[in-house]
């Protein structure tokens, strides 16, 4: 599991680790955010950072 380091929201583009799916997601997601193609959660509310449970290849901005 990786976590964003930024303590400031962003946009991260992560690849989902079961379908390499590409996808961008809020590093401070309120809700679970799903890969768009096999379902698989890529990031949990953490009531703040979410945790990103899928690889995170850049900060988007
Ligand atoms: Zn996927």
């Amino acid at each position: 599991m990786v976590k964003v380091d930024s303590e400031t929201p962003c946009f991260v583009r992560v690849k989902c680790t079961d379908c390499e799916n590409e996808q961008v997601i809020f590093s401070h997601a309120s809700s679970e955010v799903n890969c768009e193609v096999c379902g698989k959660t890529l990031a949990s509310p953490q009531g703040g950072k979410a945790e990103i449970n899928s690889e995170i290849l850049e900060i988007v901005g």
